[in-house]
């Protein structure tokens, strides 16, 4: 590990959290470079929907490069281009009803954020944009300036502006609409909020602690929108192709955003590929206003055209997602009925453990990782154990994992219980 603590920059972060050097991967396992076998339930943080290497992608993959197709194209036309565009919109698209312009941006998720806002603030002419309460969107500075976290903002060195902040769903309660605040607020011409551009939000927020929206509040959100004229971009980066049991995350809603944001998973398998889509009045672009060396990865094409091949020709692969984030929803609740003070969320297969707090997560993800489960936390305290599993995983390999977490858990608060026991023997 020495060169990595030597050599890289001190911004490093996942490699702090699961210090050993990684050499291959193959579906829902990685390896190390001591033989030793890890369960992922991280997936790249929702990158690698379809596992490591997946055999059908790596095998398309290396046709493409072996008849020396066209790697960097720019935005140029390629065959590989086109490929992707048609199953997208043949799978993708056209069955859910969708009308989209699609827009290649530089190739990671913040480029596609970046955009989505740019174009945002262009057609309307405004300039304020609404975002959410723990809400992630990126840390590039348009893309910062949507993004919650402290932590994330105090990185930017100069003031991030245009936006307004919104409670998200649940902020304040069970009991309370939060949506009464953001409605009356655009009724309001003395509430303080200037008339934004549009609103961004995620379904479920990934880095935020896997906090859920409600589909009735999703709907509701849409509605206030459309009302006042207020644009909807749905940021899919991470809850998107897949994740939540539908292609995309806001479909059980019923929801048709005006803008929409993907990557991590986009590309299929792990490769950097970002893409907006958006309603076509709303595409007033100039060309080449917007642009970026590396717009659309023309890798990335070829793999993402086959993974919409390989599982997104009918439902089955939704129905197995569905299927498989039922077990994993209900092996964590039983998980965590043994302690009042965990609970348990999320929709599909991303599901998380709250543990109130960070220390706790973190000696469960740290336990996890010793005993060969590679997951991480999420939320503002990082209080939350996050499971995002690839959605490959066989149901053994995903039990497996569950029996990691759940002697993780165990031992963790066994630890904890020590820890108390010794404070009050210390006191008495
Ligand atoms: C990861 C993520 C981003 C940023 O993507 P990068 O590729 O890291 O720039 C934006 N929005 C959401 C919801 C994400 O999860």
């Amino acid at each position: 590990m020495k060169i990595f603590e030597r050599l890289e920059s001190n911004v490093r972060g996942y490699c702090r959290a699961f210090p050993t050097v990684f050499t291959t991967a193959q579906g829902a396992e990685l390896h190390d470079e001591s033989g030793r076998r890890y369960l992922d339930f991280f997936a790249g943080a929702g990158s690698l929907n379809y596992g490591h290497n997946e055999p059908q992608l790596k095998q398309a993959l290396l046709d493409y490069i072996s008849a020396d197709g066209i790697v960097h194209g720019l935005d140029m036309a390629t065959a590989s281009k086109r490929r992707f565009m048609e199953q997208f919109e043949q799978l993708i698209l056209k069955p859910r009803q969708l009308n989209y312009k699609l827009q290649f941006t530089g190739p990671t998720g913040t480029n596609a954020v970046e955009a989505a806002l740019k174009i945002a603030r262009l057609v309307t002419g405004r300039t304020n944009v609404v975002a959410f309460t723990n809400g992630f969107h990126g840390v590039s500075l348009g893309s910062l300036a949507t993004t919650a976290n402290s932590h994330y903002r105090e990185g930017a060195g100069i003031a991030t502006s245009g936006v307004t902040f919104m409670p998200y769903d649940g902020y304040l309660g069970p009991e309370v609409d939060t949506l009464d605040y953001l409605d009356k607020a655009l009724n309001d011409g003395s509430s303080g909020l200037d008339h934004p551009a549009a609103v961004i939000v995620e379904t479920v927020q990934g880095e935020g602690g896997i906090n859920v929206a409600e589909l009735s509040w999703l709907q509701r959100l849409g509605h206030i929108c459309k009302r006042h004229g207020v644009l909807l971009i749905v940021d899919d980066i991470q809850m998107g192709c897949g994740r939540t049991g539908h292609f995309f995350s806001f479909e059980a809603a019923g929801l048709q955003p005006d803008i929409i944001t993907l990557s991590k998973s986009l590309s299929a398998y792990g490769l950097p590929f970002a893409m907006v889509l958006l309603k076509p009045e709303l595409d007033q672009w100039k060309p080449g206003q917007h642009n970026g060396t590396f717009r659309g990865n023309n890798l990335a094409f070829v793999t993402a055209a086959a993974a919409l091949e390989h599982f997104w020709q009918n439902d089955q692969f939704q129905v197995d997602v569905q299927r498989k984030g039922e077990i994993l929803r209900q092996r964590l609740e039983s998980i965590a009925a043994d302690y009042p003070e965990l609970s348990v969320r999320g929709r599909g297969m991303v599901q998380a453990i709250d543990c109130q707090e960070g220390e706790l997560a973190a000696q469960i993800t740290r336990h996890a990782f010793e005993q060969g489960l590679i997951i991480e936390t999420s939320g503002s305290d990082d209080q939350v154990v996050k499971c995002l599993p690839p959605l490959i995983m066989t149901e053994q390999q995903l039990q497996q994992g569950l029996d990691i977490l759940a002697a993780s858990v165990s031992a963790a608060m066994a630890r904890q219980a020590r820890k108390q026991q010794f404070k009050f023997g210390a006191m008495a």
